[in-house]
């Protein structure tokens, strides 16, 4: 049985203050004994805040992206060694947004990903379809090219501690949920294809993450899916009362 995973990707919000009261306020309504795993993952300039925040308790901290390289000449980048020094057990690799505006391919995230392991971090992979391609019926075409690319090189032992998000782009800050139905179709061909990648024993060890505006109001049926393990919660995560009602639903 998988644990369920909620993380909360704040992408580029929040400044020093409000940081720390949101990360307080998660730590509060989390509570001591979860049982689901929760995971903030504040932009690089407030990880040191947020890690304080959450020291001791049992909210975790993720970064948003790594640089696959040891220190060095790399101007702007921070690397996988700097995240977990700075509290980090999780970082979110791929995300539409960096495939979008910061021209991420699958092989940079499979870089990135070997990168991460190697540094101890537990690597979230987003993948997921545009419109376009759904309205094409390109969806299995489309998360099984991101998922084999993101995903080359690595070895059956490492696949079952890496996390996967399931973020279909048109669900993206759109306020349109995928379906239970519809997500749940995709997280089952994942689930699939990672049997048929690694093994079935370790496809059922990897959580598969949804993300999409989820909100208080959804995330109950969504996770109730059998193949969805948890979510990935961006505009929803900003506020404690949404993403408290969140890990409330799971
Ligand atoms: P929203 O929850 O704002 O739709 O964002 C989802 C997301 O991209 C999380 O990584």
């Amino acid at each position: 049985s998988r644990r369920i995973l909620i993380a909360g990707n704040w992408k580029m919000n929040m400044r020093a203050a409000s940081a720390a009261s949101l990360a307080k306020g998660i730590v509060d309504a989390v509570g001591k004994n979860s049982p689901v795993e929760v995971v903030l993952c504040p932009p690089a300039a407030y990880l040191h805040t947020v890690s304080e925040a959450t020291a001791g308790t049992s909210v975790e901290v993720g970064g948003q992206n790594l640089y696959p390289a040891d220190d060095g000449a790399f101007t702007g980048e921070l690397n996988a060694a700097m995240l977990t020094d700075v509290g980090c057990r999780y970082v979110i690799l791929g995300h539409s947004e960096r495939r979008q505006l910061m021209g991420e391919t699958d092989a940079c995230v499979s870089k990135k990903l070997h990168a991460a392991m190697a540094g101890n971090l537990v690597p979230i992979v987003c993948v997921g379809e545009t419109l376009e391609q759904r309205e094409a019926e390109e969806t299995e075409a489309v998360i099984e090219k991101q998922i084999r690319g993101s995903l080359e090189g690595l070895d059956e032992v490492r696949a079952a501690g890496i996390v996967i998000a399931y973020e279909p782009v048109w669900a993206i800050g759109t306020g349109k949920t995928a379906s239970k139905e519809q997500a749940e179709a995709v997280h089952a061909f994942i689930r699939g294809l990672l049997a048929d990648m690694f093994s079935p024993g370790v496809a059922e060890q990897i959580r598969i993450q949804y993300g999409g505006s989820v909100k208080p109001g959804n995330a109950a049926e969504l996770l109730a899916e059998p193949n969805i393990d948890g979510a990935l919660v961006g505009g929803a995560s900003l506020k404690v009362e949404y993403f408290a009602g969140i890990i409330a639903a799971a």
